[in-house]
């Protein structure tokens, strides 16, 4: 591993959380069984919810379309099961609310066998002349977002302005939160088509080259990519264990050294970056005629009974994954879907599982705790860490405040809100959720100012 930890890279600032990785990278992936009933909210990515196609009593095939895309900023919806729709109505989301969603019973006595037929996919396509717009419209159909957590659609980052160019591809690999070992796994079990996808986003976007970003801790999947990979275009990154490098701006910097500028995005110094799911799931739908109907999902922490890396079907419940994993133990506090720097408590366990669900955390109360708060003693650390080299002690003060001009002054929507501050911060302020609440009090009044 010598030659890789001299060849290692990362970014400035940043933290380094312990990893817990130990619950579940050794555990190879396996397909959840199917249950009685699904959930799919229309909104489970970022954009304009899908629109329904199907009636409540109407029979599905596995992969069936039942939501359309509303628009460019939307995405389609298929069904993870064969089965019969249940209710179009709002039914509880991950985070909390009602939301308007489709609910499906399985069919019991379906093999769940994906029906391909119903896909139109054609074999052999040529991707570097293949028209984008083409590419584009396909991505959109298949129902493909972001894997990473963001749950972007996929086919609105493929669209490039006029005159943008795309260099690179950066694959997403870092995994950087602490606990989640669902793309470690992917990257071991999965390597073809992960690269497979890669280089269909290479060819469709004309890009020279494809780097695969990864974390020393993933030494194995550093191993496989590399003897799988085409030298000739793909080159595996090794960088240094730290938190938040899979936030797409650090990686950017760490992976090949340039900036992104504040306002701008990646394609401004022409690089896509795409989460390693997200890859596979472009392979499966070009190869199979497979939409997103299912992912892969890290199932850990010291509060569940059996951690597990599965593959899930989209909407199915929290509560089924759970009991599937052993259920959670008596001194489970808290569940949180996604890591738990940046995802949040799940208020009810029948929820279902989304797109952008990454893992489904399991915490008791020695790690749940809030720890008792101090005033800020102006250590600084909050700076050391912020990987966006923003002020958190003075945006909380503003925050305080209330002073909003002066806030985004100090450019305060930077803020990907990766909880770096928080954890670091001696007096246990709760700095990210301070500057979160402050950010959407000014979305907020912008849209007031609109109207
Ligand atoms: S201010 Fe925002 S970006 Fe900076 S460390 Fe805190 S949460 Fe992360
Ligand atoms: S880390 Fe906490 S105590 Fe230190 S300056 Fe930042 S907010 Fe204040």
């Amino acid at each position: 591993m010598g030659v890789f930890t001299r060849l290692a890279k990362t970014f400035r600032h940043g933290i380094h959380p312990l990893g817990h990785k130990e619950y579940t990278e050794q555990l190879p992936i396996q397909r959840m069984p199917f249950c009685a009933r699904y959930t799919l909210p229309l909104n489970q990515h970022i954009g304009v919810p899908s629109s329904p196609i199907v009636e409540v009593g109407q029979t599905l095939t596995r992969g069936q379309l039942i939501a359309e895309p509303a628009g460019f900023m939307s995405t389609a919806l298929h069904s993870p099961v064969a089965g019969k729709v249940l209710a179009i109505a709002p039914r509880r989301h991950p985070n909390g609310q009602m939301l308007e969603s489709i609910e499906i019973e399985a069919d019991p006595f379906n093999d769940q066998a994906f029906c391909a037929e119903s896909f139109n996919v054609e074999q052999d396509i040529d991707f570097s002349t293949l028209a984008i717009e083409d590419f584009i419209a396909q991505v959109q159909q298949a129902g493909i977002v972001g894997l990473g957590g963001a749950a972007f659609p996929s086919h609105v980052k493929f669209s490039l302005p006029q005159g943008k160019q795309i260099d690179h591809i950066l694959v997403n690999g870092a995994e950087c939160e602490p606990f989640l070992t669902n793309d470690y796994r992917l990257m071991i079990e999965q390597a073809e088509q992960l690269l497979k996808g890669a280089e269909i986003a290479r060819q469709v976007l004309g890009a020279r080259s494809i780097l695969i970003g990864i974390e020393l801790n993933k030494s194995r999947a550093i191993k496989i990519l590399k003897a799988c990979a085409n030298s000739k275009t793909t080159r595996i990154v090794p960088l240094h264990v730290k938190y938040p490098q899979g936030a797409e701006k650090m990686l950017i910097n760490a992976a090949l050294g340039l900036t992104v500028p504040n306002n701008k995005l990646p394609r401004d110094v022409g690089v896509l970056v795409n989460n390693v799911g997200t890859l596979v799931a472009l392979a499966q739908y070009f190869d199979q005629g497979m939409p997103l109907i299912e992912r892969i999902i890290t199932v850990s922490g010291p509060g569940v009974e059996r951690p597990a890396n599965l593959i899930v079907p989209i909407g199915t419940p929290i509560r089924e994954l759970l009991r599937f994993c052993g259920g959670l133990k008596q001194s489970t506090q808290e569940v949180v879907m996604g890591g738990p720097m940046m995802g949040s408590a799940i208020a009810d366990l029948d929820a279902p599982i989304l797109k952008g669900s990454s893992g489904i955390l399991a915490f008791t109360a020695n790690e749940s705790r809030t720890p008792k708060e101090y005033p800020c003693i102006r250590c600084g650390r909050c700076l050391e860490v912020c990987p966006y080299f923003l002020n958190p002690s003075r945006l909380i003060r503003l925050a305080g405040a209330r002073d909003y001009e002066s806030l985004q002054q100090n450019h305060i929507m930077d803020c990907v809100e990766c909880g770096s501050c928080t954890f670091t911060c001696p007096s246990g302020i709760p700095i990210a959720q301070r500057i979160k609440a402050a950010k959407s009090e000014i979305r907020h009044r912008e849209k007031l100012n609109k109207q």
